[in-house]
């Protein structure tokens, strides 16, 4: 996997983790998972735990991306993933721009890049982008000078729900070790085992999933009839099986994944009963994992396809946590890609102004730094990110 911190690394990340990006410089994106590494994936988890005690505030709302512009441009539909960008965005006080293709200059044949082009003319700094495609985010990077964040391309990579999948687990664990998630880091993901079960052929979400649980550690089985897996699974790593009632007394995460009918999923599987029958997921199944078992699912579920309502309601099963840290681990990578900050080893030298609540230059990383000094020197937290009306 390719390394940030190494420049000679392949990865579309084009900037450094102190990278102030201006008009005309290179970029930052998050395109794929493989940008990241497991360095990258901890860093932005650990940002993103930085805005869950925002997320808990009376008025969850910081200035850090005051000033800043993100699109949200969407060419399949969305529910979570549309509204969780733009409500991080709003959050960290960027003005928000949504484009969607119906109601739009498209519909008169307008291309993706002269719409691309005409968005960033306004003064865009990221592009939130979906498309049924695989690739259109790799190509916008190379049309605009704005950040792109891949919020879906076709059947390809889903990153940002990989990243709030692997907070969510990261949280749930550290709970379980009585720590903190700082305390805990990614320590419980060495060696946990993860089921996804569903239509792997057709989901950027275990795309993205297997490079980021691989990267932390983990080990995943795919479990899908051979039709609904990948042509071939080489690169893959990770063990493959047709059984679910066989994988899940050996794991510890079972993640469900929708039948992507609209790739073609239907025609993949001999019946729904059958589907159901073999691979949906019960109260039955999941007795089969033990009492810790966890239960996770990207959204939309299909209940009585897929996954039963009994499963949904479980305690265990982690779906509205899932929605809940979309939002702070969007906020998190949208931070990374637009928040211009010093280096890390400034921050001490700046940690005097973070405590006078100028928050919008600096990184989350001076954030973590400052609220050590912010201890010692008594204060209560407000200082360092305070709210901002509206
Ligand atoms: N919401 C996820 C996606 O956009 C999963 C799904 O649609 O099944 O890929």
């Amino acid at each position: 996997m390719a390394d940030p911190a190494d420049p000679g690394h392949s990865c579309h990340c084009s900037g450094r983790a102190d990278h102030v990006a201006t008009p005309g410089q290179a970029r930052r994106h998050l395109l794929s998972v493989s940008d990241l590494g497991r360095q990258g994936i901890e860093e932005l988890l650990s940002i993103s735990d930085a805005f869950v005690e925002v997320q808990q505030r009376a008025i969850p709302k910081v200035p850090a991306l005051r000033g800043k512009t993100v699109a949200t441009l969407f060419a399949e539909d969305s529910t979570r993933t549309r509204l969780s960008f733009e409500t991080a965005a709003r959050r960290l006080s960027a003005d928000v721009l949504t484009y969607g293709i119906s109601g739009s200059s498209a519909s008169k044949g307008e291309s993706l890049r002269d719409t691309l082009e005409t968005l960033a003319a306004m003064g865009v700094d990221a592009f939130v982008i979906r498309h049924p495609s695989a690739g259109v985010p790799l190509q916008a990077s190379r049309w605009v000078d704005a950040s792109i964040v891949n919020a879906g391309d076709g059947a390809h990579e889903h990153p940002t729900q990989a990243l709030l999948d692997c907070a969510t687990l990261r949280q749930v664990l550290a709970e379980r070790a009585g720590e903190s998630t700082a305390e805990h880091g990614v320590a419980g993901f060495e060696g946990l085992r993860v089921t996804i079960v569903g239509d792997v052929r057709h989901s950027r979400v275990a795309r993205s999933l297997v490079m980021a649980l691989h990267a932390l550690g983990a080990r995943v089985t795919l479990v899908a009839p051979s039709s609904l897996l990948p042509v071939s699974l080489d690169s893959w790593p990770v063990t493959a099986s047709h059984d679910l009632d066989e994988a899940l007394p050996s794991s510890d995460v079972c993640y469900v994944l929708r039948l992507q009918a609209e790739r073609g999923s239907s025609a993949r599987v001999p019946s729904k009963a059958e589907y159901v029958a073999r691979y949906g997921l019960s109260a039955r199944r999941v007795a089969r994992m033990g009492p810790d078992g966890l239960v996770m699912h990207p959204g939309p579920m299909v209940r009585g396809l897929e996954i039963s309502s009994e499963v949904a309601a479980m305690d265990r099963c982690l779906v509205r946590r899932q929605v809940a840290n979309g939002v702070t681990t969007r906020m998190a990578v949208l931070f990374w890609l637009l928040a211009s900050g010093p280096s890390p080893s400034t921050v001490a030298s700046h940690a005097s102004a973070l405590l006078a609540g100028d928050l919008d230059s600096f990184t989350p990383r001076d954030l973590e730094a400052a609220s050590v000094e912010r201890a010692d020197a008594g204060g209560t937290g407000d200082e360092v990110m305070e709210p901002v009306g509206g």
